[in-house]
């Protein structure tokens, strides 16, 4: 028998019931009011009372409303045809709805029941399985979409019976399976999982040994995030966080892509719908949508949601991860989430830590991070979540506790400066400030030094160094004037810009500068150090600006033409003779 209770407080969408029968944490219910039904989600018990949060506007509930637990945790249906998906944060499927944005207490099929898929069959009989492990697959566009034993069995099963191959629903029974104590269990092709858990089902998670190319310099070159790798980007308003996680969606070496736009503009999630449809993957040459998944929960959508949908991306990507695939979840902006989290946490009247956020704030944020990762499937493949978060901080304040806490909890740093940002140099995240762990990893080194370039480190670190000395030069030329210092500060200072121009800045909106394979990454950083590394002779400071301003004006050109085209060869021959 499910547990009854009935509302006995509202203050905004914190409402307390008074149950009947058992209630754990996070258990879902369904509050019922004049002929809606409201989802929310148990986030305190005491005694026989419970406080919900409901997930959607608590217009016109009353004290005295029915509410119906349902004994199990927020979940999500996992299946063929999540790729090229809207969703909400509770996997309401925005593309079907009727209206332009869902009615209150509406909730649609997240998954197509009629469409029907290629199955074929990787199971047989007698085969031994356990929970993830697959049983056939079907094509979602051009990924082979596995059908896995569900998440949620526990121990052995024998394989009784798979399907042959052929077109089914994913609602068709695809194998039968035989627990240990004799049970037979039907698997179809879909399998619910709560959010909240993190997916199990590997056997593995080793430290990340390869880094996940994304085609922004600032990142692969100077702070490459690994594949399975954690990062955050934390800036002030409009220095630039959503155009580079959309670089990111656009570019990144991954199979699969998870956007969970939370909390941000609804103008921003409504480009992406626009836009992506009309992109093409630069990896595949498919369209992008198809390897892509949105979860958005915008500003206008109820605040509630905005944690479940950032546990609903990444159960997306960790349920691709089963896949052996590789999958690249980006939230923008985690504060957003943080933020519901304070308003939850205030209703309740909880003892509040910093900034009124909830006590175990960075728990909660290192939690979640930690469900990214590489892991090593049961078969031996391997799968990979790679995790970028953005984070708002108020007035670009880096010590407020969502960016305290999300430093402690991702491994890649990648702070954007509001002074960078005002002066147009994109992507702004700072150079000297942010960081990536994984260049202190020895297999990223060693990998790094296998594909890209022998003591390709040693070179990143020695161009992080040219623009701290030029930073260091700009301040004493600040201090004493163009004349008061030696010649040696001006040229250490324009090698410094010629890095920061060449290196760092990067247009996203160039159909060409865009997008940097790490070949041609290495290709630039390797020209500009080589510049770099000479000694140069001026009469005067003068002469000092006006050579290295030509040769950043030559190498930006270069960065706009194609890779290895005559215009390009051009442009390098007359760097060459620049420099001779
Ligand atoms: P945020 O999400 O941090 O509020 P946005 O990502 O919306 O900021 O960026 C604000 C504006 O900054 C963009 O509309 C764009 O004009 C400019 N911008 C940011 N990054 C770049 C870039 N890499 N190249 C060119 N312009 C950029
Ligand atoms: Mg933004």
């Amino acid at each position: 028998m499910k547990t009854k209770g009935i509302v006995t407080g509202i203050v905004s969408n914190l409402v307390t019931v008074q149950v009947d029968g058992p209630v754990a944490e996070n258990e879902i219910c369904y509050i019922l009011s004049g002929g809606t039904k409201l989802m929310a989600e148990v986030i305190k018990v005491n005694g026989n009372a419970a406080s919900v949060q409901v997930f959607e506007s608590t217009r016109g509930l009353k004290g005295g409303d029915t509410v119906e637990f349902e004994g199990k945790m927020l979940e999500i249906t996992l299946g063929p045809g999540l790729l090229s998906s809207v969703y909400d944060g509770l996997q309401n499927n925005l593309a079907t709805m009727t209206e332009v944005f869902l009615q209150r207490g509406e909730y649609t099929e997240p998954l197509d029941r009629e469409k029907t898929w290629d199955f074929q069959p990787l199971a047989k009989p007698g085969d031994k399985v356990e929970a993830a492990d697959w049983l056939g697959d079907v094509k979602e566009g051009w990924l082979p979409h596995k059908i896995m034993v569900p998440f949620s069995f526990r121990g052995a099963y024998t394989v009784k019976s798979v399907k042959e191959a052929g077109a089914y629903n994913v609602d068709t029974v695809i194998a039968t399976l035989v627990s240990e104590a004799g049970e037979e269990v039907p698997v179809t092709m879909t399998q619910k999982w709560p959010v909240k858990l993190a997916v199990k089902g590997y056997k593995e998670k080793p430290r990340p040994n390869r880094i996940m190319e994304t085609g922004v310099r600032v990142i692969d070159t100077m702070n490459p995030i690994a594949e399975g790798g954690t990062g955050f980007i934390p800036g002030p308003f409009g220095c630039g966080k959503t155009v580079l996680q959309h670089a990111i969606a656009k570019q990144g070496d991954a199979d699969v892509i998870v956007m969970a736009a939370c909390g941000e503009r609804a103008n921003e999630v409504v480009e992406i719908f626009t836009e992506f449809p009309q992109l093409i993957d630069p990896h595949t040459g498919r369209h992008l949508m198809e390897r892509t998944t949105i979860i958005c929960n915008t500003s206008n959508m109820p605040v509630a949601a905005r944690e479940a949908s950032v546990y609903t991306a990444m159960t997306i990507c960790e349920y691709y991860r089963a896949m052996g695939l590789k999958c690249l979840l980006l939230a923008d902006s985690t504060s957003r989430w943080a933020q519901a989290l304070r308003e939850m946490s205030n209703r309740m009247e909880e003892l509040p830590g910093a900034d009124a956020f909830p006590v175990d704030l960075s728990a909660i944020i290192s939690n979640f991070y930690a469900r990214a990762g590489m892991v090593v499937l049961n078969n031996g493949q391997t799968g990979a979540v790679t995790f970028i978060g953005t984070v708002s901080p108020a007035g670009g304040n880096l010590k407020e506790p969502v960016t305290e806490s999300t430093k402690k909890a991702a491994r890649c740093f990648y702070a954007l400066e509001q002074n960078r940002a005002d002066q147009k140099r994109y992507p702004a995240v700072g150079p000297l400030d942010s960081y990536s762990k994984y260049l202190d990893y020895p297999e990223i080194v060693a990998y790094l030094d296998q594909t890209v370039e022998h003591g390709w480190v040693e070179k990143v670190l020695h161009a992080k160094n040219v623009i701290r000395r030029g930073k260091e030069a700009a301040e004493q030329i600040n201090i004493l004037g163009d004349d008061g210092v030696p010649m040696s500060y001006h040229v250490n200072f324009w090698k410094s810009e010629l890095v920061d121009f060449v290196i760092l800045q990067q247009d996203a909106f160039d159909a060409i500068d865009a997008l940097c394979p790490l070949e041609r990454q290495r290709f630039m950083l390797d020209l500009v150090l080589e510049i770099c590394d000479k000694d140069y002779e001026f009469e005067d400071f003068e002469k000092c600006r006006d050579f290295f301003k030509n040769l950043i004006n030559e190498l930006r050109q270069m960065n706009y033409s194609a890779w290895q085209s005559e215009q390009f060869e051009a442009y390098n021959n007359t760097i060459k003779q620049l420099i001779a």
